[in-house]
């Protein structure tokens, strides 16, 4: 039997197996069929819907020093941003007037914002908007952190383990950085009630295919809500400024792997798919996608929130980005909802 009819009919494959499958990803018949049945089943259970998250971008000061980032502490290329509360109450109200019903705060990891500064504008947000769901994406924090936004009222929590091999994780990352931390941080998030997203970048400087089989293994003993996969993009200000982009038709393969290994996922088809290909985000959802993040930034801000080179949609206003995902998510069959879009 081959794996990829095995895979198709069980949803489950050991770890050697996931490396068979994706030693197949330029074939272009498992291909096909892997996005048909990844199509299938997102149908099954979201129908023609697309859930958006309203991204804000809240502060560009980071304390660690990931290699591949463009936002890494270490750049001192970089003009230093942070919003006020105020600030990113306003992006919630043009948020929520143009039908958003989820906010992602995303930052480095920012000492500024201490446990009490977010929470309280944690707090404000759900007080304010107690129909929209708040998503949190800045970092590692000690359990005692996490709980303490939990209680303040945050849903969910977006950290990329980056990857699930020790070695490759250590290439990527400076040594006060260990993947064990962030593993612990996840199962941390997921003791406190939040819906976790994991996940990790197609094609990152010395990644080969069994990482990627590795991480598909992880992800399925984590057994995260959501999970976040979008190709490396080199920044011009990173020690891999002259490396190559990650392969778009491999990350659409495995956003198909991973709809079929967790049918029910939430699964973004990420600016980075976005910023690599035109068609990239039409492409993410037509091979299993089901939720799109635009950007609710202040435009003033957008551009200093480069975590890669070209990353597009700096210069639009929320009301234009909305317009246009509209219109990008009706062009392949599918429709933005105004719901929070919670696992289900
Ligand atoms: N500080 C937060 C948010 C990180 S930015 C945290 O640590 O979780 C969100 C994601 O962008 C990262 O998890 C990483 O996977 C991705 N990213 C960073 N640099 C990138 C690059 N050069 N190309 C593609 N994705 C990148």
């Amino acid at each position: 039997m081959k794996v990829i009819d095995k895979f198709l009919e069980s949803h489950w494959l050991s770890k050697p197996e996931y490396m068979e499958l994706l030693q197949a990803w330029e074939d272009v018949e498992t291909a096909g069929r892997l996005r048909d049945e990844a199509v299938r089943l997102r149908k099954q259970y979201y129908g023609n819907k697309v859930f958006t998250r309203g991204l804000i971008e809240f502060t560009n000061y980071c304390k660690n020093n990931c290699y591949y980032c463009g936002i890494r502490g270490g750049n001192s290329h970089v003009k230093r941003y942070r919003l006020t509360g105020d600030e990113i109450l306003e992006c919630c109200k043009a948020g929520y007037e143009l039908g958003y019903r989820t906010f992602v705060l995303q930052g480095g990891e920012d000492a500024y914002y201490t446990d009490e500064k977010m929470a309280e504008i944690i707090y404000r947000i759900k007080k304010e908007y107690p129909d929209c769901a708040l998503t949190l994406s800045i970092g590692e924090k000690s359990y005692e952190s996490y709980r303490m936004f939990r209680r303040a009222g945050a849903d969910r929590y977006l950290l990329r383990h980056e990857t699930a091999d020790d070695e490759l994780y250590s290439s990527l990352h400076p040594e006060t950085m260990r993947l064990e931390t962030r593993k612990q941080c996840l199962l941390h998030l997921k003791e406190l009630g939040y819906q976790v997203g994991a996940g990790f970048m197609v094609g990152a400087p010395g990644q080969r295919l069994d990482h990627l089989a590795e991480d598909l293994w992880f992800l399925q003993t984590l057994k995260p809500q959501m999970i976040g996969i979008g190709p490396f993009i080199p920044h011009h200000d990173t020690i891999y400024a002259q490396e190559k982009a990650g392969s778009v038709e491999l990350t659409l393969f495995l956003l198909s792997v991973i709809r079929v290994m967790f049918p029910k996922i939430l699964l973004p088809a990420t600016t980075a798919l976005g910023t690599l290909d035109p068609k990239g985000r039409e492409k993410g959802l037509a091979a299993g996608a089901n939720v799109v993040m635009p950007n609710l930034s202040p435009v003033k801000n957008r551009k200093l929130y480069e975590l890669y080179d070209n990353k597009i949609c700096t210069g639009d206003e929320a009301a234009e980005c909305r317009a246009c995902l509209g219109r990008r998510v009706e062009s392949v069959g599918y429709q933005l909802v105004e719901e929070r879009g919670d696992a289900l």
